[in-house]
C-alpha cells in the first residue's frame, strides 16, 4: 500500500485503478528466498532490469544509514559494536523508509528479507508483498558447486569440475595460487544451509498459505531458472 500512498495525483491512481481492474499486475512487490548459492543475487538482477524496480538489501540499508549517521543507524551501530542482532523494529523502521522513496512506486524486490516470522509479520503491518519467489535446489548439488569453486588474488575464479584451471591449483590468467575462501568450505556451507533452511521453512509455509509464494527449480541454467520466473512475474 506505501506505492499508493505516494500517489495523490487523480491521473495516477486513476490509472492503477484501471491496470488492477483489467487485472493487470498493478504494482510488484517481491520477497526473493534461496538458499546461498542458489544465484539468488543474479535472478534478482534480471528482474530489476526486466521490471525496472529496485533491489533492496536490508544489509545494505543498515550500512547505508550506519555510514550516514542517522538516528535509525546510530541506534543500529550500538548493537553492531556489541556483536548483536540489530532488532527487528530498526530494520523496519529502515525499510519502511526505503520503501516511500520514489523508485519503489511500481514495487521492489526484497533480497535477504524477512528471515523470520516476527519479520514477516512487522513487514505486514508496512507493506503487503505481492509474490514470494523461492528458487528451490537439491542441496547435494549445491554443496558440490559451492565447495569446488577456486578463486586467485588477481580476481579471477575457477571450479575444480565445472571450470578447471588448466594446471591444478594455479590461474590460468596470472600463475597466482589459487584458495578456498572461508565461505565455501564444506562445514560453513553446510550450517548456512542449515540456518537456511530452519528460518525460511516456516516463511514458506506462512506464504504458501497465502497463496503468494511460488516454488521454481533451481536446479537448471539461470537462463532458465529467469525466463521461469520472469515469465511468471509477467502473467
Ligand atoms: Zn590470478
Amino acid at each position: 500500500m506505501a506505492s499508493l500512498f505516494l500517489c495523490t495525483d487523480q491521473p495516477h491512481d486513476l490509472a492503477i485503478t484501471f491496470l488492477n481492474s483489467q487485472n493487470i499486475r498493478g504494482t510488484m512487490k517481491i520477497a526473493l528466498f534461496g538458499p546461498p548459492g542458489a544465484g539468488k543475487g543474479t535472478q534478482a538482477r534480471y528482474i530489476v532490469e526486466k521490471f525496472n524496480i529496485p533491489q533492496i538489501s536490508t544489509g545494505d540499508l543498515l550500512r547505508a544509514q550506519v555510514r550516514a549517521g542517522t538516528d535509525l543507524g546510530k541506534t543500529a551501530r550500538e548493537y553492531m559494536d556489541k556483536g548483536a542482532l540489530v532488532p527487528d523494529g530498526i530494520v523496519i523502521g529502515m525499510l519502511e523508509e526505503r520503501i516511500k522513496e520514489d523508485d519503489c512506486k511500481d514495487g521492489f524486490i526484497l533480497d535477504g528479507f524477512p528471515r523470520s516470522i516476527s519479520q514477516a509479520e512487522a513487514l505486514k503491518d508496512i507493506v503487503t508483498l505481492d509474490e514470494v519467489v523461492n528458487i528451490v535446489v537439491d542441496e547435494s548439488a549445491l554443496v558440490r558447486r559451492i565447495t569446488g569453486r577456486r578463486m586467485c588474488k588477481c580476481g579471477a575464479t575457477f571450479h575444480i569440475d565445472l571450470n578447471p584451471p588448466k594446471k591444478e591449483g594455479t590461474c590460468d590468467q596470472c600463475g597466482g595460487s589459487l584458495y578456498q575462501r572461508d565461505d565455501d568450505r564444506e562445514e560453513t556451507v553446510l550450517n548456512r544451509l542449515k540456518v537456511y533452511r530452519s528460518q525460511t521453512q516456516p516463511l514458506v509455509e506462512l506464504y504458501k498459505g497465502v497463496g503468494i509464494l511460488k516454488d521454481f527449480d533451481g536446479n537448471r541454467s539461470i537462463d532458465e531458472i529467469s525466463s521461469d520466473i520472469l515469465s511468471y512475474l509477467s502473467k
